[in-house]
């Protein structure tokens, strides 16, 4: 049976209270109530006692009578009482026998060989004697023994139907990919989270080879061998604990996955069942490459202009150096440009830090975007004279509601890249229209493209595609992560239409005045 179909199989505690109750006619009692002695007591079945025809009301009243006089024991198991009669007397239990006759309370002490198991106490006519009183001494120590196996098993049932239930819960709830497997490897158990990891149903892979399941292949792409399987290892003895590997989905596609794997044994200590546990670390991994590729882009864009500007001013401290006015200015200038370029990536790193830690503030208000583009536009062109810039902007453009600054910041990266990444062909274009809700601003180039493949990626942070001639360019790969994040807190949208050699459009829209409904969140 799988996991994730555990039924109650009947009510135990039903059971229990059925055994009590034939044991209490028996012995010929009416009502009576089992607590189940300290040493016995095992918190994963139920109470601490069992009730029989005595309500919850009167309990604590009737244990505290009846534990305060003479207690049986293991040598005279049996002890009956007069008792008053409010303490047990209830509608339809002894009512109106109660008036003319006395009450007894019995206690009997309830052990079998692994010690003692409770107390069973239980009313009755005074003057009754069940058959197993009327024998010998024997009878009812038989009694006893023969109630405390069915009790304790009971209790043991209980025990382990409750057991059960807590090791289904932890089955079908937890996060992690669980999967058990037969002594030949066929799948038993495929919990929820399995399911979602794969793809697979569990109704259709059990069992199933598990190996055929999920196709494992090592962390470089290699399947492998039958005998690498993590659940075969760990029938032999060997310890699997977050081994790193790729599995497959049932659509085809690899995940990378920690797994360890364990092995219930039976008596004999052969491997009877597998138990695999199975970690998704994609994004794990994906943070890694992050990480790595960070390290490597931060650490090419510091030493290029370090080594530049170390360059140059070791030039001019050389103290033979003999440089005429021109010459000097230019090595300024250069070490200039190259402080100018460290300082706008130190500036983007702090900008993406503050995005990840929420902390972007925004003053947006009524914006003309017009007099923005133009002066823009203008500096740019102060910059690189090369550089021809066409403006496509119809009369009456709509106010948008902006962030002045943070859209500047967005426009001043759009150029900068159509600049950068257009070596050849210096004409941008830089288009503006209206729809009925958005303002859309479209920056033009005729440069190196970008492959329908790389577009999907360029928005996130330290991406840069386009191999060799990208790499040549300086860049961290954050100004486009920037813009993203900037226009959607404004909630408009950046996309791009490129082709690769042949030039890129990217565009960005902005909520118009009248129009605006800010995204709830801001960063
Ligand atoms: P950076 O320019 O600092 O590398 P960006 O985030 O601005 O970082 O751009 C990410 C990548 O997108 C760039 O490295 C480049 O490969 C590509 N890219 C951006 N703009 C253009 C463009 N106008 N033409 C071609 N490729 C571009």
């Amino acid at each position: 049976m799988s996991w994730s179909h555990v039924e109650r199989l009947e009510n135990l505690h039903d059971q229990l209270t059925i055994l009590l109750g034939g044991a209490i006619r028996l012995l010929c009692g009416e009502a009576g109530v089992f607590v189940v002695s300290k040493e016995a007591f095992d918190p994963q079945s139920s109470a601490e006692y069992t009730l029989y025809q005595i309500d919850e009301e009167r309990l604590e009243r009737f244990l505290a009578w009846a534990q305060r006089g003479r207690q049986p024991n293991s040598v005279e198991p049996l002890v009956c009482r007069s008792m008053p009669h409010d303490l047990v007397t209830q509608p339809g239990l002894m009512e109106g026998e109660t008036e003319q006759q006395e009450i007894e309370l019995c206690s009997l002490f309830l052990h079998d060989p692994t010690g003692p198991l409770g107390m069973l106490y239980y009313v009755r006519l005074a003057g009754m004697r069940s058959c197993f009183e009327c024998g010998t001494d024997g009878t009812v120590h038989m009694f006893v023994a023969q109630l405390a196996v069915g009790l304790r098993f009971a209790l043991k049932a209980q025990s382990l139907e409750k057991e059960q239930a807590r090791l289904a819960a932890i089955f079908q709830y937890s996060a992690e990919g669980i999967l058990t497997v037969d002594a030949a490897l066929r799948i038993i158990d495929f919990n929820p989270a399995m399911e979602r990891l794969t793809g697979w149903p569990e109704s259709e892979v059990l069992g199933c080879s598990y190996f055929k399941v999920l196709r494992p292949k090592d962390r470089y792409g290699n399947d492998l061998r039958q005998e690498d399987s993590p659940i075969l290892q760990a029938f032999a003895g060997q310890v699997v604990l977050n081994k790193e590997m790729v599995i497959s989905t049932r659509d085809g596609q690899c995940i990378d996955v920690c797994v360890t794997a364990s092995c219930v044994r039976s008596v004999k200590g052969e491997p009877m069942n597998g138990i695999l546990n199975v970690r998704d670390i994609t994004l794990q991994r994906q943070q890694e490459e992050q990480r790595s590729m960070f390290i490597s882009v931060i650490s090419h864009e510091l030493q290029t202009p370090i080594a530049i500007i170390k360059g140059y001013a070791s030039t001019l401290a050389r103290p033979d150096a003999k440089l005429d006015a021109k010459a000097l200015r230019k090595r300024l200038l250069a070490i200039e440009e190259e402080a100018d370029r460290l300082n706008k990536l130190v500036g983007n790193l702090l900008y993406a830090s503050r995005i990840q830690a929420g902390g972007l503030s925004m003053e947006v208000a009524p914006l003309d975007l017009v007099p923005l583009i133009r002066g823009v536009t203008r500096r740019l062109i102060a910059k690189s004279p090369d550089v021809a810039v066409e403006l496509d902007i119809p009369a009456n453009l709509p106010l948008v509601m902006a962030d002045r600054d943070r859209i500047e910041e967005v426009l001043q990266n759009l150029l900068d890249n159509a600049v950068k990444y257009s070596p050849h062909q210096r004409a941008l274009t830089i288009t503006c229209r209206a729809t009925g809700e958005e303002v859309i601003v479209s920056v033009s180039d005729k440069g190196m493209g970008i492959s329908l493949r790389d577009q999907e990626r360029i928005f996130d942070r330290f991406q840069r595609v386009g191999g060799a001639p990208t790499q040549a360019m300086p860049g961290a790969g954050l100004g486009l992560y920037i813009c993203r994040v900037i226009v959607e807190a404004h909630g408009g949208h950046i996309w791009v239409e490129s082709t690769l050699h042949q030039g890129s459009t990217f565009s960005f829209s902005l909520p118009r005045e009248e129009k605006a409904q800010l995204p709830m969140v801001m960063f």
